[in-house]
């Protein structure tokens, strides 16, 4: 088995998620590259002394440069805040490194398409942290749409929120400051929005009311100094796809009591699809005909027959978790750099949903429907 160097740039929650997906990857997809986690980097020295003790990395630095210098890389995955993703990645594009970056690529479409650029330009090969499109019971729902299982589709009802800015004493974070991009539109909506996508195809037009419900957050937790806050904790949008379905994307990060309610519902004329992620391995189904007395939804209930389910558990309903939508990631990303097919998405992709988040923020600044670049 082919051994491939990782460097990973970030230890918060996204490095940690890194570290453990290319540490699993090859013993769950028997044939796949081994990575071989080389050089942790993160900014504070002791986060990154203390995760490359605890994951196994060779080596550890305060220099995200000197990590994607090392020879011994060939993969690098950037998880640090959105604002410095574009140096990072174009500087591993430009040292001919494949580049694995967290969601939303950018803070907005115009540094993003820096990123493709420069990433098309060095023939590497990318991927975007769209962990959520990895579920087998989600690729099932776009083989059903495909299929015409649910006939014409006629809506998309669609919804990322979460509750850990709800908290108006929740500290101001790197998430808070407009540099970085917009709030929740781009840290939540960027999931639901690439999930649209990838069921129900591109998004040409919006209009949307995006809010910020807390104007001002301690600078750190506990202090009584506060800090103004650059972007949206609500971001509520009216969408037409191109073909002229319709639908809604709600992204919120002060849902109060919501964990993580990363969900669709899609209809059409002869049946409906509904998902969240707080059941990620249940797709309920609901299809028109037969004895109406009969009539309601399926529970799909995920198993090996929905791969690669069977590659982590031979038993149906013992239930993938978040950590294992990471693995399969790093398996399609590895594959991909095996010279296999596109498992996405790329930075071109990621570039189109951040295409949608800069059409949600003009939309709610001009409060008019505007159409996606
Ligand atoms: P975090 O704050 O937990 O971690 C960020 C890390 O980056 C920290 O360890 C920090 O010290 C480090 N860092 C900051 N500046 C650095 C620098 N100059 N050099 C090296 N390291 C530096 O953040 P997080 O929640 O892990 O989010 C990171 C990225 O992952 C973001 O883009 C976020 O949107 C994304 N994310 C994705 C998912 C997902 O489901 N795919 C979930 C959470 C976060």
């Amino acid at each position: 088995m082919r051994e491939i160097g990782i460097a990973v740039i970030g230890t918060g929650f996204m490095g940690k998620a890194h570290a453990l997906a290319y540490r699993t990857v090859d013993a769950v997809f028997a044939g796949s590259m081994r990575p071989v986690l080389r050089v942790v980097a993160d900014a504070v020295a002791p986060a990154a002394e203390a995760t490359a003790a605890q994951y196994g990395f060779r080596s550890w630095t305060t220099d995200w440069q000197s990590a994607i210098a090392d020879p011994a890389v060939e993969i690098v995955s950037i998880t640090t805040p959105n604002i410095l993703h574009r140096d990072m990645a174009v500087a591993a594009a430009k040292a001919g490194k494949h580049v694995h970056c967290e969601k939303p690529l950018a803070p907005s479409a115009a540094v993003a398409r820096e990123m493709v650029e420069a990433a098309e330009a060095a023939g590497i090969v990318t991927q975007v942290g769209y962990n959520y499109l990895k579920n087998p019971v989600i690729k099932l729902a776009r083989e059903m749409i495909k299929a015409g299982e649910l006939g014409e589709i006629t809506n998309f009802r669609g919804i990322h929120a979460e509750d850990y800015m709800a908290d108006p004493e929740a500290p101001w974070t790197w998430r808070s400051d407009r540099s970085g991009g917009p709030g929740a539109v781009a840290d939540l909506g960027s999931h639901i929005i690439a999930m649209a996508r990838f069921l129900v195809g591109p998004i040409e037009s919006l209009t949307a009311d995006l809010q910020t419900l807390v104007p001002s957050r301690p600078v750190s937790a506990g202090a009584s100094e506060r800090r103004d806050v650059g972007v949206d904790d609500v971001a509520r949008l009216t969408v037409r796809f191109a073909g002229g379905v319709g639908g809604s994307i709600e992204a919120n990060w002060c849902a109060t009591g919501r964990k993580m309610q990363l969900g669709f519902e899609i209809s059409g004329t002869k049946g409906s699809l509904v998902f969240t992620q707080e059941r990620l391995n249940e797709l309920m189904f609901y299809r028109t005909g037969g004895d109406r007395r009969q009539a309601g939804y399926t529970r799909i209930e995920a198993g090996p027959q929905h791969a690669p389910y069977g590659l982590f558990c031979v038993a149906p309903g013992h239930q993938l978790g978040f950590n294992d939508l990471k693995v399969i990631e790093m398996a399609e990303f590895l594959a991909r750099i095996a010279g296999g097919p596109e498992a996405g998405p790329d930075f071109r992709e990621a570039w189109e949903i951040q295409k949608v988040v800069d059409a949600a923020v003009a939309s709610s600044e001009a409060k008019a429907w505007v159409k996606v670049a």
